[in-house]
């Protein structure tokens, strides 16, 4: 399996550490009200409220509908 590493010598957490500086456009959403900067995929774990002010995010109709199903759509 020594080609695996030729091929990925750094792996997904250098990869990470690379990009702290540059934040790629719309991963990261200003609180409206308290403009902490939250990290999208956690915002949206988190329902679309912010965990610092607990501000509820407008939310399209099509993400509505997602966390419906997921949450009544049996795993
Ligand atoms: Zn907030």
């Amino acid at each position: 399996m020594n080609w695996l590493k030729r091929i990925r010598p750094a792996g997904p957490a250098a990869d990470n550490t690379e990009r702290s500086n540059a934040v790629p456009e719309g991963l990261w959403k200003k609180c409206p009200k308290c403009a902490s900067p939250l990290y999208r995929p956690e915002l949206e774990r988190n329902l679309d409220v912010c965990p610092k002010c607990e501000h509820h995010m407008r939310i399209g109709a099509r993400r509505r509908l997602d966390i419906f199903l997921d949450r009544s759509w049996p795993h």
